[in-house]
């Protein structure tokens, strides 16, 4: 799918332990000169692949697009000294060194800001939070010019990758900064987000969340899906052509963004009810509202939505969980609206797929699960790249 000449991939296999994975750690000091992808090989939680499997896997990595939709930056220090994402920091499991290693091409990092009150200085104070959060992203584009790019559009994507480096896009998740002036959405889109999850945990006042907020007097249901906000906001959205994810939002939002937009929409990182009942998950009616509309379903990796958890402390999924996800998502949805957004660095990460430089192991799993070459680069950025397109079109973009 790729037609991109890239420098040739050192992919080297290193061995597994059923306790843990091994992974030395790459050189801080790579550089983009020095870019020789060593795409590693953990395979904690699947049956250890053979020479042909993983020579196989390695080949259809290469050549796919690999995005992924939803990666957190932990806060304004992000791409300052205390942060920086330009070396394989232990504290990020998503960095360019990282991303390079597991050949990553793309990732949407996310402008997140928890939800709060709903008054005219909650508002300001958020929004002004969301601007150093953009700040934060834009930064990173800036101090690694030769490893990476902001792409504001799916031929960027193309374009930065063809060059060899890393395309960094943005995405806000809780319209909370948005306040109650509409013309912020464009203001948000012209300073480079292009997608944005309509609220966080907590209802905002765009619409109902799937996880209401207790301490900020949230009842069940407030709005019952979208307010007339809202709509307005979904409207203003398709005009610019920006992308509406559907994460977090509750059954009823998803209801009326589904009937309301004119625009297929995403839901950035999310997991299946039908094989863990958590508030977080899409069930199969929506699933396959969401596939009907031409959207995505960007599978996530966190724990906790992949697998009832042991105890409190215990988190036990594995990349075998969230494959189960993938495949389940697949299976009703369709191999046309499946896609993967990690959450790292948001809480997400299982044994196996725990950090960017992991990536092909999901390659070598979707193999294991009989994918073909095809279906595993729909998956990868094929299918969130078209739907993206598609929104831009439809915003005359
Ligand atoms: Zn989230």
């Amino acid at each position: 799918m790729k037609t991109i000449r890239r420098r040739a991939f050192l992919l080297q296999a290193l061995g597994t332990s059923a306790a843990g994975v091994l992974w030395p750690l790459c050189p801080a000091t790579r550089t983009a000169a020095d870019e020789s992808h060593s795409l590693k090989m953990a395979a904690t939680g699947t049956s250890t692949p053979d020479a042909d499997l993983l020579n196989q896997a390695r080949r259809i990595h290469q050549a796919a697009l690999i995005v992924d939709s939803h990666v957190d930056i932990f806060g304004t220090q992000y791409a300052t000294p205390q942060l920086d994402p330009g070396v394989d920091n232990p504290d990020l499991r998503c960095d360019l060194v990282k991303m390079a290693a597991g050949g990553v091409d793309g990732v949407f990092l996310a402008v997140y800001t928890g939800q709060g009150p709903r008054n005219s200085e909650a508002y300001r104070e958020v929004h002004a939070k969301a601007l150093k959060l953009l700040e934060a992203i834009r930064r990173v584009p800036r101090q690694y010019p030769d490893r990476c790019e902001r792409a504001l559009s799916p031929d960027d994507v193309e374009r930065i990758v063809k060059s060899g480096r890393r395309a960094i896009m943005i995405g806000m998740e809780n319209g909370y900064p948005i306040g109650t002036d509409l013309a912020n959405v464009e203001k948000f889109y012209h300073l480079g987000v292009r997608y944005i999850t309509l609220s966080h945990n907590g209802h905002n006042q765009i619409c109902d969340s799937c996880i209401p907020k207790a301490e900020l007097g949230d009842k069940a249901g407030e709005h019952n899906g979208l307010s007339p906000f809202g709509r307005q906001v979904v409207a203003e959205m398709n005009r610019l052509g920006m992308m509406i994810d559907v994460s977090h939002v509750a059954s009823t939002s998803l209801r009326d963004v589904l009937a309301l937009s004119k625009a297929p929409i995403i839901a950035s990182h999310s997991g299946c009810k039908a094989i863990y009942s958590h508030p977080r998950n899409l069930d199969d009616d929506e699933l396959r509202a969401l596939a009907a509309g031409g959207g995505v379903v960007q599978v996530v990796t966190v724990p906790e939505f992949l697998k009832k958890p042991v105890s409190e402390e215990t988190a036990d999924a594995t990349i075998e969980d969230f494959m189960d996800h993938l495949d389940h998502a697949v299976k009703v949805a369709g191999i046309d609206h499946v896609g993967i957004g990690s959450d790292f660095d948001g809480g997400g990460g299982v044994p196996g797929f725990n950090n960017h430089a992991e990536s092909l192991d999901v390659t070598v799993a979707l193999l294991q699960r009989g994918y073909s070459q095809t279906d595993i680069e729909k998956i990868w950025g094929g299918n969130l790249l078209r739907v993206w397109r598609e929104v831009q079109k439809l915003g005359g973009r």
